[in-house]
């Protein structure tokens, strides 16, 4: 999935979680999304991150391979922990559950994800797109309505420029 896709899709999970849990959808939270939706592809150095990374993104694949250890749940387990551990800010939390989606959107392609690396190397997946293609498009445009039509029957835009205001 490339980058706009998993950021806009991720949103959208963001979005119906929070409007079924006491999560404020704030100007932390969505950032933490968006971050932690980005990030797993930092084995990836052709991706949008992996291109900003300065050279991290070379050091990990070789010694892990795109979508390796980056996309295991089991390392998304102990990144929440340690994250969790730290600090339960509204950013923490929206990194953490944008890292999880990610991973889930992932699973849905061709190539799958490694979701219990380092215990098996093996792929899991429900291949419904490739990434780039007509399908991907297309999820895209299915999440992008999806967030507006969340975010306005739940008032989160509201909720998102109030907490903006809060920072200034
Ligand atoms: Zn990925």
């Amino acid at each position: 999935m490339r980058y706009h896709s998993h950021i806009v899709t991720s949103l959208c999970f963001g979005a119906a979680v929070a409007a079924h849990t006491s999560l404020s959808f704030s100007v932390s939270y969505t950032a933490g999304i968006v971050v932690g939706s980005l990030l797993p592809d930092i084995d990836e150095p052709k991706s949008y991150v992996g291109r900003r990374s300065m050279g991290v993104s070379n050091k990990v694949k070789e010694a892990f391979g795109h979508r390796g250890m980056t996309h295991s749940l089991v390392v998304w387990g102990i990144i929440a922990l340690v994250m969790m551990w730290e600090s339960s800010s509204l950013f923490a939390v929206g990194f953490v559950l944008g890292y999880l989606f990610h991973i889930l959107e992932d699973f849905f392609s061709v190539q799958g994800v490694p979701l219990f690396w380092p215990f098996t190397l093996k792929r899991f997946k429900i291949p419904i797109y490739r990434t780039g293609n007509f399908i991907e498009k297309a999820l895209f445009y299915a999440a992008f309505a999806l967030l507006v039509y969340i975010g306005t029957k739940e008032n989160l835009f509201y909720e998102w420029w109030k907490s903006f205001g809060s920072f200034m």
